[in-house]
């Protein structure tokens, strides 16, 4: 615009003055247009040489401009090689290859690890093999697992760190690029801006030489003029262009810096995201190197503990290898020991078998003969068997004969006498006193104290107050067991009431008398002898009062009995609705004492009287069968303990209690009568004389045996008594004597009356024990003996 306005002045101006002040239009005016041209050219060349000034201070400041950018160009080049240097560094250094380095450096170690770890492991198998002892919750297997989970955990990061410096390089990457577009552009635009200045100059270099032609050649100024005229106008439009030109180079060259800020702008935030980078870096770095340590702290642990478990399974192993070894050794000492015992068990297996193999042969040889010796065997054991039986029933008879001769010449009426203890029943004081004593040396003899006068008796046998029930049955018991063999016993007991005659035979539920204890002798020796024999063993209970039989077991006891004879003819006695149980027990007898108790109490209003008033009977049948002979046999054990044999007649008595004592009085002397008469092998028994000897009358007889257990109180105040029941046992005794019983033959047993008469002294007619022949000065007891020694034919 600038220019356009200047050129259309000088114009204007050069028309307006040409045609005015001249007197030669033409030559005035060609030299007013010469003037003209001169001062125009003057004026051109002064505005050539600003022009020119301009050009050269717009080419100094571009060139500055150029140097300067080309400065910058340069200090931004270098700047980016040293960036791209210091990233190429910082890669080399620290960068995605250093970190990858890094990973593969601790993949390698947790490969090595994992290597390890795999081998500890079958380290740790073997181990636990070898111990035979798993040991699943293992402390080494739960830090391995942490040490694993850890590294995994390290991987997991060093992962992350990777991705973070891969964007990290893609930035920079970006950067690089933008600035290598920025360099391309401003190259670009230097080359413009040089090939425009190469322009430029040549254009000057031309005008110059234009005006260095014009000025060698002044008659052509009319053309040099026109043609300057025609080049000024060129000029013009050409330093108009030039001016347009340079105003487009002014704003490129402002473009460029804009461009530069914004590159300077870009490389501030370049170099602060480096530092940033670098800072991270760093960070990663310290952190990577913890890790490290801590990695190599945990493996240094995990290396002594591997070491350690290593040392610990080593030793173990030498242990138990070395127990092995021991063991090896003492298998190999047995191996040894044992090769020659499995030789002869091998050389005994053999010929074991060899044996087995010939067995069954000489197992039906030896068959053979074992049978026929068995046979001949089974012949002779017959013939002994017949042989045996034969001797056996001699033996038997043999025996029966000698055991009746033993009983005919040991008497088969033994008297024994028991003294029961002094009891509180018995008071106190003199009438308390105890008046009996005894032999030391012999025990079949007793002194009484009576009324002053020491009275001596002698019996088979006297048990003091001091002797057991057992020792009492001990002195019975052979006489029990004989009605096994089909004897007859009669056991009786006698003496005045109080005297201990119940005690004796039936005892207390604590301490068995006779009767119990019989029983159960009874059933111990059938059951002994139950291989060759069958018994039956049956009990039949009665009481005798005032002369009349009662069943104590019957379902009506007040009924009284008749002892009638067997209508078979045989002779023998039998009480038809006598009651017999068959007993196989000791509480079967207990059952039967306790129904006979029942039985007899509820017939009376005091038992106790009624009891010493009464005969009580238990009789014992036991039946045997001898299976290997077909012998029968019958035994009889009749206990009787007898009414109180007190004088009761003497003392006034009246009425039943009158009764009573008369018939206790008639039975016991007609026992004593049956007994004398039996002994004194007279034609005639009185049996009959009593129901008791009536009843008894089998068992009396015969090869029967009697036993009369004499009770005695010991008190003072019971000596009559005693005196009189010591008397009656004395004269039961002497019966069997010899020559003189027999002389006895024609007197008469006293009767109750006479004993209670005798009752006075020593002196009584009867009282054979002091009466008797005793040739020197034997002592009773042996005078006995030898009587019983005599023959009693
Ligand atoms: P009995 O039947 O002759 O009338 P008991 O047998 O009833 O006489 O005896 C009378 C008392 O004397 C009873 O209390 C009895 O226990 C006691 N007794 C008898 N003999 C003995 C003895 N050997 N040992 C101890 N106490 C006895
Ligand atoms: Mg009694």
């Amino acid at each position: 615009m600038d220019l356009e306005k200047t050129g259309g002045r000088i114009c204007g101006g050069k028309r307006a003055s040409l045609p005015a002040g001249r007197p030669f239009p033409v030559i005035q005016k060609m030299m007013a247009s010469m003037a003209h041209l001169q001062e125009e050219k003057m004026r051109l060349q002064e505005q050539l040489l600003g022009l020119q000034e301009k050009l050269a201070a717009r080419e100094n400041d571009e060139l500055s401009l150029s140097l300067q950018l080309q400065g910058q160009v340069e200090a931004l080049k270098a700047k980016l090689l040293e960036q791209a240097q210091e990233i190429g560094r910082l890669r080399s250094e620290l960068g995605s290859t250093d970190v990858e380095k890094h990973r593969d450096l601790l993949a390698a170690e947790n490969e090595r690890l994992r290597q390890e770890m795999k081998t500890c492991e079958g380290e740790l198998r073997e181990l636990r093999r070898q111990q035979q002892a798993p040991c699943w919750d293992c402390a080494h297997l739960q830090e391995n697992a942490g040490l694993q989970e850890r590294l995994s955990q390290l991987q997991r990061e060093a992962e992350e760190t990777r991705a973070k410096l891969g964007e990290l390089d893609l930035e920079v990457q970006q950067k690089t690029n933008r600035l290598a577009e920025v360099e391309l552009r401003l190259k670009d635009s230097l080359a413009e801006k040089a090939e425009e200045e190469e322009r430029l100059s040549r254009r000057l270099r031309d005008s110059q030489e234009t005006i260095a032609s014009l000025k060698s050649q002044p008659q052509q100024i009319k053309y040099i003029i026109k043609t300057v005229e025609v080049d000024s106008a060129k000029m013009k439009q050409a330093l108009c262009e030039s001016q347009s030109r340079n105003q487009y180079l002014q704003e490129q060259v402002g473009m460029q810096r804009q461009v530069l800020k914004e590159m300077e702008q870009q490389l501030q935030n370049s170099q602060k995201t480096e530092a940033q980078l670098r800072a991270q870096i760093m960070m990663y770095e310290a952190e990577l190197e913890r890790a490290h340590g801590q990695m190599l702290e945990e493996m240094q642990a995990m290396e002594e503990e591997k070491n350690h478990a290593i040392e610990e399974a080593f030793s173990r192993a030498q242990v138990e290898m070395k127990a092995v070894h021991e063991n090896l050794a003492g298998v190999r000492t047995n191996l040894l020991t044992l090769q020659p015992a499995l030789r002869t068990l091998t050389h005994d297996y053999n010929s074991l078998k060899r044996q087995v193999r010939d067995f069954p042969l000489l197992l039906q040889e030896t068959l053979r003969s074992a049978r026929a010796e068995i046979s001949q065997a089974i012949e002779e054991v017959h013939s002994t068997n017949r042989e045996l039986l034969r001797k056996y029933r001699r033996e038997l008879q043999l025996r029966k004969k000698c055991h009746n001769e033993l009983v005919r010449l040991k008497g088969n009426i033994r008297v024994f006498g028991r003294v029961r203890p002094i009891t509180k029943e018995d008071g106190e004081g003199a009438e308390a006193a105890n008046a009996v004593t005894f032999d030391a040396n012999d025990d079949g003899v007793l002194h009484l104290l009576h009324k002053g006068k020491l009275v001596s008796f002698e019996l088979d046998k006297v048990f003091p107050p001091q002797a057991s029930q057992e020792e009492v049955f001990q002195e019975v018991q052979a006489l029990v067991t004989s009605c096994i063999d089909g004897y007859n016993v009669c056991i009786f007991a006698y003496g005045q009431t109080g005297a201990g005659k119940t005690y004796t035979m039936e005892g207390t539920a604590a301490n068995p008398g006779i009767n119990q204890r019989a029983l159960q002798l009874l059933f111990s020796e059938v059951r002994g002898k139950a291989a060759d024999w069958d018994y039956a063993i049956s009990v039949s209970a009665a009481e005798i009062y005032n002369e009349s039989l009662r069943d104590l077991l019957g379902k009506e006891p007040q009924e009284k009995l008749e002892i009638k004879l067997c209508p078979d003819g045989s002779g023998q006695l039998y009480v038809p609705g006598l009651t017999e149980f068959r007993v196989q027990s000791v509480e079967d007898i207990n059952k039967v004492f306790e129904f006979g108790h029942v039985n007899r109490a509820t017939e009376c209003t005091n038992l106790n009287e009624h009891s010493s008033r009464s005969h009580a009977l238990l009789i014992v049948t036991v039946r045997g069968l001898d299976r290997s002979t077909g012998l029968r046999t019958t035994g009889k054990l009749n206990l009787v303990d007898l009414a109180g044999s007190e004088r009761v007649g003497r003392s006034g008595a009246e009425g039943s209690r009158l009764r009573e004592a008369q018939h206790i009085n008639k039975s016991l002397s007609a026992l004593g009568d049956v007994i004398y008469a039996l002994r004194s092998r007279q034609g005639h028994v009185p049996f009959r004389n009593s129901k008791l000897t009536y009843l008894l009358q089998d068992s009396l007889s015969g090869d029967s045996k009697t036993l009369m257990m004499v009770q005695v109180s010991p008190a003072e105040k019971n000596t009559s008594e005693t005196l009189c029941s010591l008397k009656f046992a004395e004269r039961v005794r002497s019966v069997e004597l010899g020559p003189v019983s027999r002389k006895a033959e024609l007197g008469s047993w006293p009767s109750q009356e006479q004993l209670e008469g005798d009752s006075s002294g020593t002196t009584a007619p009867l009282g054979r024990a002091h009466m008797s022949p005793s040739p020197g000065h034997l002592s009773g007891r042996a005078a006995s003996i030898r009587r019983k020694l005599q023959p009693s034919a």
